[in-house]
């Protein structure tokens, strides 16, 4: 992050969402709105940037989801791919993109790359030869992991997926998980069989790690950093590369026919084809072409906490098992859950909002994304009630921005539009403010939620200021400043203002001493706030002990 020159390349890549269903608030409020408002922020600063991620189609969480609807995986993963669509696009998550698309399409040649990118490692011999205890359903015949499989957490005990436990984040594979049982049908029989695969011994590359987690965790956040020295604490599991399967993309070795490639082995593959992909699509480049080392981008991984060792760890490993190919992430930025109401957002038991659901009736997507960036998750669980979205927005956006906006214009009424004094205090606060905001987007303390906390008090500043008669000057300067450093959170607002003239540029050049007036551009009121005085709050939804059948939201 930022660390290297204006002109190096970035890729931010999200967590591949899950094609089992929408994308609901708590996912919005991880990797898409953070990455989202990241990619902003460096576009505005001149940074080549390519923000993506795609569709995880081949995972089991599809295959289960899609059982439980009585549809086909196929149905339902391009009816939700259509409706993650529908909600980046409703809250402006703005992908790289050189189609009309936002998504990648997941098709012929994002298999093709995820066989060229499992063929290189088996070419290079490293992969090997490994008997496993996969879990088995004896009535459907189907091999159990990932989201098929349901049971107790080796480590903590919570209940579990197979692959990895979303509360403790510790991995699981085979048959480590207790008391192992079918997702579709928790009473059906299931044993224990015996299968030849090809996995990654992720054991083999311990140095590495360990050299390369020195140099990159004083980056991370506390929770994560835990939990991948925690991992590298005890001996490595091997990464299953392939498994028996009849969903995903079918693994090309001679020593494991009618095999597929494991799905989480797919995601670097087909995140370097998204980001071919979302630059244009050269028929002449190989999919993995920006990601090459000599290319030189830096790159930044957005994942949620139970993601860590896929996306930390077994991610990594697929990378250094290329040999020097590929550039390695600079950072993980690890969100921790967002929960509704104080109980963990839910799929099968409908405790969930949409993205879409909350602009349909009528939030700004302005106020909405302002009212995440102030409580997204980063460093512990935090909560999402429609009443704070009413009142926190009205008191620290909405209403002080139009009071200062009034403010402005009533100091410029009369006014012929000729450029104003800004006074060196006015510079001083404004230079103040571009430090704090900055620092927020530095690898060292990545946040968010301090940048739009920062804006909020500048806002208050602001219009204390303007309350205290301060010259007009001063106040632009401080509102272009606020309209600039909002711009990567507040879109709309900041579209108007881009339509209107304003230059909203984050050079680091000095703050100029006069300033060519403008008027502050509204911001839409939010319905919610005139109902939540007498709305009552919604009842929280009763968190009881999770039953180890509980379908899992998919991941994100
Ligand atoms: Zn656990």
């Amino acid at each position: 992050m930022s660390d290297g020159a204006v002109n190096q390349p970035r890729i931010l890549i999200a967590a591949t969402p899950t094609p089992n269903g929408d994308l609901h608030v708590g996912h919005l409020a991880g990797p898409y709105l953070v990455g989202d408002i990241y990619a902003r922020y460096l576009r505005a600063t001149g940074a080549p940037v390519t923000w993506t991620t795609i569709t995880d189609d081949s995972q089991t969480y599809v295959v289960a989801s899609a059982a439980r609807k009585g549809t086909t995986p196929a149905r339902l993963a391009a009816d939700s791919t259509a409706a993650i669509e529908r909600t980046l696009r409703g809250v402006a998550i703005e992908l790289t993109s050189s189609s009309e698309q936002l998504l990648p399409p997941v098709d012929a040649r994002c298999r093709e790359a995820v066989t060229e990118f499992v063929t290189a490692l088996h070419a290079a011999g490293r992969l090997r030869e490994r008997t496993v205890r996969l879990p088995y359903a004896e009535h459907s015949g189907l091999h159990l992991y990932d989201g098929l499989l349901t049971g107790g957490c080796p480590a903590c005990g919570a209940g579990s997926n197979g692959g990895a436990c979303e509360d403790c984040g510790t991995p699981n594979n085979y048959d480590e998980l207790r008391d192992p049982r079918c997702t579709l049908d928790p009473q059906e029989p299931v044993s224990v069989r015996e299968e030849r695969i090809l996995v990654l011994p992720m054991e083999e590359y311990r140095a590495e790690l360990e050299a390369y987690f020195a140099e990159v965790t004083p980056r991370w956040r506390p929770h994560p950093k835990q939990l991948i020295e925690q991992l590298l604490s005890r001996p490595l599991p091997d990464v299953p590369v392939t498994v028996p399967g009849r969903w995903g993309v079918p693994a090309p070795f001679p020593e494991t026919p009618g095999q597929i490639v494991y799905p989480w082995v797919e995601a670097m593959a087909a995140s370097m084809y998204a980001t071919w992909w979302a630059n244009g699509q050269d028929p002449a480049l190989p999919y993995d072409h920006y990601w090459r080392a000599e290319q030189g981008a830096e790159l930044v991984l957005l994942h949620g906490f139970d993601n860590t060792y896929h996306w930390g760890l077994l991610d990594l490993v697929l990378l250094l098992a290329h040999g020097d190919r590929y550039i390695r992430p600079s950072v993980n930025v690890v969100n921790e859950f967002y929960e509704l109401e104080h109980a963990k957002f839910s799929t099968s038991r409908g405790h969930l909002i949409r993205g879409t659901e909350l602009i349909e009736e009528g939030v700004p997507r302005d106020v909405l994304r302002f009212y995440l960036a102030l409580t997204l998750p980063e460093q512990a669980r935090t909560n999402f009630t429609r009443a704070e979205l009413a009142l926190l927005t009205d008191r620290q956006l909405i209403a002080p921005w139009r009071e200062l906006g009034d403010a402005l214009d009533a100091a410029l009424a009369g006014h012929d539009g000729a450029p104003l004094p800004v006074s060196p205090a006015a510079q001083g606060r404004v230079a103040a403010l571009a430090a704090d905001l900055r620092g927020c987007f530095e690898p060292s303390g990545f946040s968010v939620a301090r940048a739009a906390a920062r804006l909020a008090e500048h806002l208050a500043e602001l219009r204390e200021q303007a309350a205290a008669g301060t010259g007009p000057g001063d106040l632009l300067a401080g509102a272009r400043a606020l309209l600039a450093w909002s711009a990567p959170i507040l879109v709309d607002t900041a579209e108007a203002a881009r339509a209107a003239g304003i230059d909203l540029a984050l050079d680091a050049g000095p703050v100029p001493d006069k300033i060519t007036p403008f008027r502050l551009p509204g911001l839409p009121s939010n319905p919610l706030a005139a109902t939540s005085a007498e709305a009552p709050v919604e009842a929280p939804v009763e968190t009881s002990v999770e039953s180890p059948v509980e379908e899992k939201d998919g991941r994100s």
